[in-house]
């Protein structure tokens, strides 16, 4: 009797010594850092048509190259994917995918269109109220898709992507992962400059359905413009599809060593990835860049710059730089909270919003000085230029300059 007693005992113990090793094993296993990548639409759902494209496939393209280079050297990340191949899922499916696996980071992939073929660039987007009708229109059309599914209405309780009214929702909304997507959102547009040499749209903010439904970071990315011939046929080829993988990257290298420095995750395996360096878009090559923080990152992209010749143009056509912190529907006192503690700030008007700015430089890299100083304040702050009266984006005004 006694025997079996201490038999049981003994049992017991084993249990519960079985029983952690499960639970230990399943925390480590929770532990890494988990990635979820959607391609936007899929089977049924084109997306956005171009003349040799379609919008679903090279936004697949990028994230399983994306996804191949996450896995070849990022042991401590699982990577997730909505899609590995041609099939469609409808946006709450993609959320679910994000919360059931309970994500740390949801990067969606998209193509932009326009019914202008001039408009080209880059552009990534975070949740918030769209600041302007251009940021509104994307998001009705990547959210058209909901149209796509029958009783739409009482699954997405009540909300309409095709009506304005049905936007409002996004100005009341607190999101608690706003600082962190943003805090990404840069990364992913400077290199998306520095890298893959593109046109910087900014970080923006809409009200995108997939992003509203997911619990963590998240951000959504519209690579460039198939409705652009020229953009069209950089996003189709095998270089380009490359180039914007491997620039998400590079801006996930440096996100994950933020993270894991503040979440105290720092450790040997962290330092050991570098950032792909774009070779004079020839040769590409890994190098140890030692880049440890998003600071040292703006030296890569000043010697970028250096490649531009700040040469005065002789017909009369000098770029002023200038960064834009913010816009407002209403005019700002120029003591407003706002500003946090900037002085000088100028603004001009456009699409109705008043645009506030800072600085005012004929060189592109005296400009970047301002804009890195600002940069912890006003995370969401870009470079714009202005010719005249003219406003352009930064690589627009580069390119007058050359
Ligand atoms: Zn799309």
């Amino acid at each position: 009797m006694k025997h079996s007693k201490m038999h049981l005992h003994f049992l017991k113990h084993t249990f519960i010594i079985i029983a952690l090793f499960f639970s230990c094993a399943s925390i480590a296993q929770d532990a890494r850092f988990i990635v979820v990548l959607d391609a936007g639409h899929g089977g049924h759902d084109p997306g956005a048509m171009g003349d040799i494209a379609r919008e679903k496939d090279i936004n697949l393209a990028v994230v399983l190259n994306l996804g191949a280079m996450l896995e070849r050297n990022f042991k401590d990340v699982k990577v997730i994917y909505t899609r590995k191949t041609d099939v469609y899922l409808t946006l709450q499916e993609r959320a679910d995918i994000v919360n059931n696996n309970h994500a740390d980071l949801f990067i969606c992939i998209h193509t932009n269109a326009s019914k202008s073929s001039a408009a080209y660039g880059a552009e990534t987007f975070t949740l918030g109220l769209a600041k302007s009708k251009a940021n509104l229109d994307v998001a009705m059309r990547e959210n058209s898709v909901i149209l796509l599914e029958e009783d739409y209405r009482t699954k997405y309780k009540g909300f309409d992507p095709a009506s304005v009214e049905s936007y409002i929702m996004f100005e009341f909304m607190q999101d608690k992962y706003i600082d962190k997507s943003v805090e990404f959102s840069s990364n992913i547009q400077k290199q998306f400059v520095s890298y893959s040499h593109r046109s910087d749209r900014g970080v923006r903010q809409a009200g995108f359905w997939v992003l509203h439904r997911s619990a963590c970071p998240s951000v959504l990315i519209e690579l460039g413009f198939i409705s652009n011939p020229a953009e069209e046929r950089y996003l189709n080829s095998e270089n380009g599809q490359t180039e914007m993988a491997s620039a998400i990257y590079n801006a996930f290298i440096m996100y994950k060593r933020n993270h894991d420095k503040m979440s105290g995750r720092q450790n040997a395996s962290v330092s050991t990835h570098d950032l792909i360096v774009n070779k004079a878009d020839t040769s590409k090559e890994i190098v140890s860049t030692k880049v440890e923080t998003t600071e040292s990152k703006n030296t890569t992209i000043l010697n970028d710059v250096d490649s531009y010749p700040n040469k005065a143009n002789e017909a009369n056509q000098v770029p002023i730089f200038k960064v834009q912190l913010l816009a407002s529907s209403g005019k700002l006192n120029n003591k407003s909270p706002k500003f946090k503690g900037l002085k000088n700030v100028d603004y001009f008007v456009e699409d109705g919003l008043y645009k506030y700015t800072i600085g005012k430089e004929t060189a592109y890299k005296e400009i970047l000085k301002v804009r890195d100083k600002i940069a912890t304040k006003f995370p969401q702050s870009f470079v714009i230029a202005f010719v005249g009266d003219k406003k352009m984006t930064a690589k627009e005004a580069l390119m007058l300059i050359k």
